[in-house]
């Protein structure tokens, strides 16, 4: 064989190559899911669907700027998102494309999912919940000390609390939701109250809390459920410690119930592929996908009668069902900007 046809054979090589790579369909994902275990979740979509995932990873601030400055022109198939008030803002904003999936509807509760629009198609679908929940040091408290958030606030507990920052959408979130069960003033007011009762300045990640609590730092935290099922379900010996220090509550049971945020996905406002976009997120609401939100990331899965075997999740809720709020996402959407005006008022960082 001369050079001639080896390049030839070469470069035939290589056009069949590239026309198989444009041939094999790519759906771009934009996420802030930040779990590694999610790999898993998406390699089973490409197994079963030949659709591969092309995945930018940012926080639910950076996508949204992104979708922004990229307009038209975004590359995105689907969007997912780990707060409902940063899907809310996004739906506002216009970055969503509303779909029709009679699938999606059956699944996902109306209420864990966008209002929808008046032709019928909704923007964005929660696929998991998580509970905004207290933990405290055993050595120090009881649970009876800060079995709700209003507790938390109250001048017994000064100098216990431990927070990552007022402004993380986690926290937005839950002051949100405040505002809606006890008004604007009283929550200014219970922040304020939080504000007073802090070990330290709000720093870190929920996991940090919840470590500060175990080494004695803090005597309670607030912190998101799964990252307490990580270190649950942890054989480390500094986390099996961390573990056996903490009590947890589940807050509010006795009045509106916990609150829970959602992690959910939408179609992007302009993919050109929205039927493989639907369908990843009707693979997202398939009871396989619903129970690797469980046992891969300690999140409770929206679809009913999914069963999972998450011990931590079971320990957790003592195998029970908590109480969790029900208010409308959007509301917390909208309460967002009241919040954060409060929290540079009362000098929560
Ligand atoms: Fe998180």
């Amino acid at each position: 064989m001369n050079l001639r046809t080896t390049l030839a054979l070469v470069g035939l090589g290589l056009a069949t190559a590239s026309a198989f790579a444009q041939s094999a369909p790519v759906l771009n994902l934009y996420s802030a899911r930040h779990y590694s275990t999610d790999e898993a979740l998406y390699a089973n979509f490409t197994k079963a669907t030949g659709i591969r995932i092309q995945r930018v990873d940012a926080d639910d601030a950076g996508i949204l700027a992104r979708l922004q400055t990229e307009g038209s022109s975004s590359p995105a198939d689907v969007v997912l998102l780990v707060d409902a008030a940063r899907l809310w803002r996004a739906q506002v904003d216009g970055l969503f494309l509303p779909v029709k999936s009679a699938t999606l509807e059956a699944v996902i509760p109306a209420h864990l999912r966008a209002k929808p629009e008046t032709d019928g198609r909704s923007t964005w679908f929660g696929f998991s919940t998580r509970a905004r929940v207290v933990v405290y040091d055993k050595t120090k408290l009881k649970a009876e000390d800060v079995d709700t958030y209003e507790k938390l606030a109250e001048p017994k507990n000064k100098g216990r609390l431990c927070t990552r920052s007022g402004s993380h959408p986690y926290n937005l979130s839950l002051f949100g939701s405040m505002v809606e069960h006890i008004g604007p003033q009283k929550t200014e007011a219970w922040l304020r109250g939080l504000v007073g009762n802090m070990a330290r300045a709000p720093k870190g990640g929920d996991t940090d809390q919840i470590r500060a609590v175990a080494s004695g730092e803090c005597g309670a935290a607030l912190t998101n459920s799964y990252y307490l099922a990580r270190l649950l379900r942890s054989n480390k010996p500094e986390d099996k410690a961390v573990v056996e220090r903490i009590g947890i509550v589940f807050p509010n049971q006795a009045s509106w119930g916990t609150h829970v945020n959602i992690a959910g996905g939408a179609v992007a406002r302009h993919s050109r592929n929205t039927a493989a976009a639907v369908q990843f997120l009707e693979y997202l609401a398939s009871p396989e996908a619903q129970r690797y939100f469980a046992d891969g990331n300690n999140e409770w899965p929206v679809a009913k009668g999914v069963s999972f075997d998450n011990p931590a999740l079971k320990a957790m809720t003592g195998g029970a069902a908590f109480k969790a709020e029900v208010i409308p996402t959007s509301v917390v959407g909208m309460n967002q900007v009241k919040v954060q005006q409060m929290l540079d008022r009362v000098g929560f960082r």
